[in-house]
């Protein structure tokens, strides 16, 4: 006997409980809450003279009786589409979250991870396809000296500069990198030595050319690069071991070449 009043009791606090909560939460602006609400405020409305019409043992209206089915069917439609809502924000975010992760804040190229898998990829694909593969290992000169005498801000503005000196040279499929301060990797996917020597040297002499200048101060930029074509059992690390080496050999032999 008590049971049923017990229950319809429950319902109506945790009714009430339910929209007071959401009416919080909508008026401190949260979107979902308010759709919640929007959802709800019908179904707990209907349920609610439901309730109260059935522990007053008086017969129900036919409002009331197939009112409930159609309010939870529009509440059923309107929280399936918050919940697709909040899944394109997590998707958005997760694409967003995965950008930062493998991109320099810097340039705006591949970070160290990015590029490195990216290389991964690419030494994967050299491998199956039988085709070649190139890395270049830049490297600014007196970087440290262009620093001290003009700032970090034009420091910062000569990292520009680089990138954009070789992104001019990049072709579809290349990929750029920072892997350290003022040391950027390309990984040239389908070229052989010689191609690669070719690009780098482009690209050194475009830095000389158009860099000696960098956001109006002379700081007479130039680069070093080291190239490596990848063989058969080349790794990651193995493939810009070499790189480096040359490009350490391009700075004994004077900086600003390629080796
Ligand atoms: P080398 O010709 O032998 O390469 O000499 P270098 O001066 O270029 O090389 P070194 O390794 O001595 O100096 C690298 C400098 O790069 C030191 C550091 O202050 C600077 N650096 C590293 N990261 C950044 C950055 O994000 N912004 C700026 N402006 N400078 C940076
Ligand atoms: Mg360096
Ligand atoms: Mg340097």
């Amino acid at each position: 006997q008590w049971f049923p009043a017990a229950g319809d009791l429950t319902l109506l606090v945790a009714n009430v409980l339910a929209l007071l909560s959401l009416g919080v939460a909508a008026r401190r602006r949260q979107r979902r809450a308010t759709y919640a609400l929007v959802a709800w405020v019908p179904l707990i409305g209907l349920s609610t003279a439901r309730a109260v019409q059935l522990s007053a043992g008086t017969p129900l209206t036919p409002m009331i009786e197939y009112g409930l089915p159609v309010v939870l069917a529009f509440a059923s439609i309107l929280l399936v589409l918050v919940l697709a809502d909040r899944m394109l924000t997590m998707r958005r975010e997760r694409d967003s979250a995965q950008l930062h992760a493998e991109r320099d804040a810097l340039t705006g190229v591949f970070n160290r991870s990015g590029i490195e898998q990216r290389l991964d990829w690419s030494i994967l694909q050299t491998r199956r396809d039988e085709r070649s593969l190139s890395a270049l290992f830049l490297d600014l000169d007196h970087f440290k000296a262009i620093n001290d005498g003009h700032g970090h801000a034009i420091g910062d503005a000569c990292l520009h500069a680089l990138v954009r000196a070789a992104a001019a040279e990049m072709k579809y499929g290349d990929h750029i990198g920072r892997i350290g301060g003022e040391e950027f990797l390309l990984v040239l996917p389908g070229s052989r030595q010689r191609e690669a020597r070719d690009t780098a040297e482009r690209i050194r002499r475009s830095v000389e050319r158009d860099c000696a200048e960098v956001a109006g101060v002379p700081v007479a930029l130039t680069v070093s690069i080291g190239v490596a074509q990848c063989r058969g059992d080349d790794t990651v690390a193995s493939l810009v071991a070499r790189a480096d080496q040359a490009m350490y050999a391009a700075k004994h032999a004077g900086r600003n070449r390629v080796a």
